[in-house]
C-alpha cells in the first residue's frame, strides 16, 4: 500500500480552516475530511426530531437509531447524508452551528464519530479539519496546525460566506453565534478545543485567504517532503 499521510488542521470557528484545507487537499490530491460537518449532521438529526440540543439522554438516545454517511460526490466534494437525504446544505443554517456546538460537547457523540473520521485517515492520505483532530481523532498525524484568527476577523469572513449563500443576518449575530462557539468549544470537558502541543500556529488575522494557502501549502511540503 502507498504510504498515507495525515495533516489534522483545527482552530475555533471561522477561522477558514476549512476553505484552506479544501484549497490545499486538491493542490496536493489529498482528502480533505471536513469533521465540523459530522457534527452538524447529529446537530441536524436532533433539531429534525424535536430534540433540544441541550437534552442530553434524548441526544444520546438517538444515536443508535442514525443512518448518517459520508461520501465523496462526482466534483469531488464532501457530502453528508442523514437518513438517505443530502443534508451538506442544510447543516450550514446557523440554528444548526449552535445545534452543532451543543451536541458536540457530549462524549458519547464524540465516541460515535470517532471510528468514521479515523478510518478515513488509514486508508487515504488526509487533511482534516475540527477542533480535535490532532489532540484527539489523530494524535499520531505527521503534521498539526493550529489555525486562528481574531474573532472580529473570523465573523467578518463568516458574514462575507452566508451573505454569498443568500442568508440575512448581521455582523453582531454572527460575532455573537462565533463567541458562544469558542465559549463552547473551548470550556466543554470532552476533547475541548486546544492547539496541540506539537501544533504550528498559523495566524490568519492579518493575512488573505491565498496568503493562508500558501502558508499552510509549504507546511505540508516541507513536513513531507512534497
Ligand atoms: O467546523 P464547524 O464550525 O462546521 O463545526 C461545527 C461545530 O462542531 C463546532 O462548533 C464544534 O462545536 C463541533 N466540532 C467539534 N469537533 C470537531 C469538529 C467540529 O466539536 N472535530
Amino acid at each position: 500500500m502507498n504510504k498515507v499521510y495525515s495533516v489534522a488542521i483545527d482552530g475555533p470557528s471561522g477561522a477558514g480552516k476549512s476553505s484552506v484545507a479544501r484549497a490545499a487537499a486538491q493542490k496536493l490530491g489529498f482528502l480533505y475530511v471536513d469533521t465540523g460537518a459530522i457534527y452538524r449532521t447529529v446537530g441536524l438529526a436532533a433539531f429534525r426530531r424535536g430534540i433540544g440540543s441541550r437534552d442530553r439522554d434524548a441526544v444520546v438516545s438517538m444515536l443508535p437509531e442514525l443512518d448518517i454517511q459520508l461520501r465523496y460526490g462526482d466534483d469531488g466534494l464532501q457530502h453528508m447524508f442523514l437518513d438517505g437525504d443530502d443534508v451538506s446544505a442544510e447543516i450550514r443554517l446557523p440554528e444548526i452551528s449552535i445545534y452543532a456546538s451543543d451536541v458536540s460537547a457530549y462524549p458519547e457523540v464524540r465516541a460515535y464519530l470517532m471510528e468514521m473520521q479515523r478510518s478515513l485517515a488509514r486508508t487515504n492520505s488526509v487533511i482534516m479539519d475540527g477542533r480535535d483532530i490532532g489532540t484527539v481523532v489523530l494524535p499520531d498525524a505527521g503534521l498539526k496546525i493550529f489555525l486562528t484568527a481574531s474573532p472580529e476577523a473570523r465573523a467578518q469572513r463568516r458574514l462575507l460566506e452566508l451573505e454569498k449563500k443568500g442568508q440575512s443576518v448581521t455582523f453582531e449575530e454572527v460575532l455573537r453565534d462565533i463567541q458562544y462557539r469558542d465559549k463552547n468549544d473551548s470550556e466543554r470537558d470532552a476533547a475541548p478545543l486546544k492547539q496541540a502541543e506539537d501544533a504550528v500556529l498559523v495566524d490568519t488575522t492579518e493575512i488573505d485567504f491565498d496568503a493562508s494557502c500558501a502558508v499552510v501549502e509549504k507546511l505540508i511540503r516541507e513536513r513531507f517532503g512534497l
